[in-house]
């Protein structure tokens, strides 16, 4: 995917200063290092042109967003009916070509082609004007931290367009009686354009029958490179190889970047699969415990923003109040993306669900800054919250716990950070990335117009309750 930076101008200035613009814009867009390719698409200056670049970006697949800047005054009542028309994530790079005002050089010319001070607030009133979503990014072009800033904004676009084709495959439905994991899945295809569809657990069980040994025989060498094991293991580890195979056979033949399963709808199956859904985590794929389709696809757009990242579906389980921690996993299914130490495959019985013990990889969460979130549906829209969090190596070795451990200390701290976590209703579930900042997923929400929730170290819970009824008020109006 790339993105396309647009510069605006019109023809008041004469063709010297417009052939300037568009050799200052190339080299705008060359001397930027960024992690998705920028392409400079042309200098705009009249209404039918900028409708026709628009509509090109919207309709070009590989496009994931425009990046428009004004070097020189671009009148915007000509960008009405193009931005009108925009579908693309729209990034708004207020910069200038140079960095500071050449005292000697400076004379009205100059001042002609170097004002994007003056052009880029008109192009920015068009904006607020239309009330488009749109991410304002101010800084020098060769600042490191605009790069950053920049990225960030692209990452949330790539995120953008790998929601909009998600597809979500739900073996079996959502747990019993559990209402978080519940939502609209209407709206939530309007809004962010995830088709979340039921598979048969039957289907599942025919193609894991259609496996064959060969196809096993190479899965479970690829897990004996990545992880510690034990031979006596072996006849287990084959067991969820043949289901890896098989979920993701199933997904590729569907398209899909993510999965739920649940415990309560194994029918035909011997183990809860456990190595083979941290093992497709880590291969990319999104995932949801009991159904929870909300998290397996937020799981797999985090991912598609990092690809190389780590980030994995997770559940708070447990508190240690002395010291502000929270101890985090899931009866199996947590990504080694985030792992610190070597993954080791161990197979223990499984109290829930009624199936033989399955293989499931047992590891430490790396420490350092993380972001948690979780995607509800608070009625009448969608919700997501995101929480800053500090992974700590786990304080304890805890030796009969036989499932991944990952430990933080919540914002601002344990007690108030999970009062408003609670009162947000953020769910047990959650992704935890240790990539993402904050920033991205509040771009990102606001391009798909859901509502965004932030917990960091300045909440209160005052504060928290005054926004979430301010919300309710708006999103009334809004939608
Ligand atoms: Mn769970």
């Amino acid at each position: 995917m790339n993105f396309w930076f647009i510069a605006g101008s019109q023809f008041l200035y004469g063709e010297e200063t417009l052939k300037q613009v568009e050799i200052d814009a190339r080299k705008i867009v060359d001397g930027m290092r960024l992690p998705w390719k920028v392409e400079y698409k042309s200098t705009v200056k009249t209404a039918t042109e900028i409708e026709n670049v628009i509509k090109q970006a919207n309709f070009d697949d590989e496009c994931a967003g425009i990046i428009t800047f004004c070097h020189t005054f671009s009148p915007s009542k000509m960008w009405i009916n193009g931005l009108a028309k925009l579908q693309k994530p729209w990034l708004h790079f207020h910069t200038q070509f140079n960095e500071v005002i050449p005292n000697e050089e400076i004379d009205m010319d100059y001042m002609n082609l170097h004002q994007s001070a003056h052009g880029d607030r008109e192009h920015g009133f068009i904006g607020a004007r239309m009330r488009i979503p749109r991410k304002i990014i101010s800084g020098y072009w060769k600042d490191e931290n605009v790069w950053k800033r920049i990225a960030n904004w692209q990452r949330a676009a790539i995120g953008v367009a790998f929601s909009k084709d998600l597809k979500i495959v739900r073996f079996g439905d959502n747990m019993r009686e559990v209402a978080v994991t519940e939502g609209d899945k209407v709206e939530t295809q309007i809004k962010l354009g995830w088709q979340v569809n039921t598979w048969a657990v039957g289907d599942l069980v025919n193609e894991m029958d259609k496996v064959s040994d060969e196809e096993i025989d190479s899965l479970v060498e690829e897990y004996f490179d990545l992880y510690d094991f034990d031979k006596k293991d072996i006849e287990v580890i084959e067991y969820q190889a043949r289901e890896e195979i098989a979920i993701e056979k199933i997904l590729k033949k569907v398209g899909a970047k993510a999965f739920t399963n649940t415990f309560e709808d194994l029918h035909g199956m011997r183990q809860l699969p456990g190595l083979a859904t941290q093992h497709l985590m880590a291969k990319g794929y999104g995932y949801g415990g009991e159904g929870d389709w909300k998290t397996a696809g937020m799981t797999a757009i985090i991912k598609s923003m990092y690809p190389d990242g780590s980030t994995t579906f997770m559940e708070d389980y447990t508190y240690d109040f002395k010291n502000g921690l929270i101890l985090g996993s899931h009866m199996l299914e947590v990504c080694p993306s985030v792992a610190e130490n070597k993954p080791r495959i161990e197979v223990h019985h499984l109290g829930i669900g009624g199936k033989e013990p399955p293989a499931r990889l047992v590891f430490e969460g790396r420490a350092g800054k993380a972001v948690v979130t979780s995607l509800i549906d608070i009625g009448g829209r969608m919700r997501m919250i995101t929480q800053e969090i500090e992974c700590v190596k786990p304080t304890q070795t805890m030796p009969n716990l036989p499932v991944a451990r990952v430990m933080w200390k919540p914002s601002p701290n344990l007690s108030t950070g999970a009062e408003c976590w609670i009162t947000a209703g953020g769910a047990h579930h959650t992704v935890l990335s240790h990539d993402i900042d904050s920033e991205i997923l509040r771009d990102f929400a606001r391009i798909m117009d859901i509502e965004f929730v932030n917990i960091n170290d300045d909440t209160t819970p005052v504060l928290l309750e005054k926004e979430l009824l301010m919300g309710d008020i708006i999103w009334k109006l809004k939608n």
